[in-house]
């Protein structure tokens, strides 16, 4: 596929994902629950997620906040159920790798998420797209204060 259909590509699946965000909702018996902000754009999220026995059973988010961040939850989200923790870690290294141009979305472990190989050109999105991820780690990691990307 020629580079320009692709981008194209992505940008529909980015679209949808921001008018259509999956799994947008409160989880009532949430485990773990954080909340993120990038004052940079002023998206803000709540992420729960309800993990048994380190296994991601579900996740879900609200908030406001600019197509790419409600793409990146909502994607976030559907790639996130069932995975274990570690899990869950590993595949925010790939993603993180991913945006920042570490890697070329070539690593198989990403899947749909390599959609968001193209805010690389855009360091001011990298912050929108990954705010959905560092609130994760914030909520795995059980930090009681809001995260900010500042
Ligand atoms: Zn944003």
């Amino acid at each position: 596929m020629a580079t320009d259909a692709l981008r194209e590509l992505y940008q529909e699946v980015i679209l949808d994902h921001s008018k259509n965000p999956r799994n947008f909702r409160e989880i009532d018996n949430a485990s773990h629950e954080a909340k993120g902000h990038n004052p940079l754009c002023g998206d803000r999220l709540v992420l729960y997620l309800l993990v048994e026995e380190g296994v991601i059973r579900d996740v879900a988010f609200q908030g406001a906040g600019c197509a790419i961040s409600t793409a990146s939850a909502s994607m976030m989200t559907e790639a996130l159920k069932g995975k274990t923790e570690a899990e869950a870690e590993k595949l925010f290294g790939s993603f993180h790798d991913l945006v920042t141009g570490k890697n070329e979305g070539s690593d198989d472990v990403l899947g749909k998420l390599a959609v968001f190989g193209g805010v690389r050109d855009y360091p001011v999105r990298v912050k929108c797209a990954t705010l959905a991820w560092h609130t994760l780690n914030a909520a795995l990691a059980k930090k009681e204060e809001a995260i900010s990307t500042e």
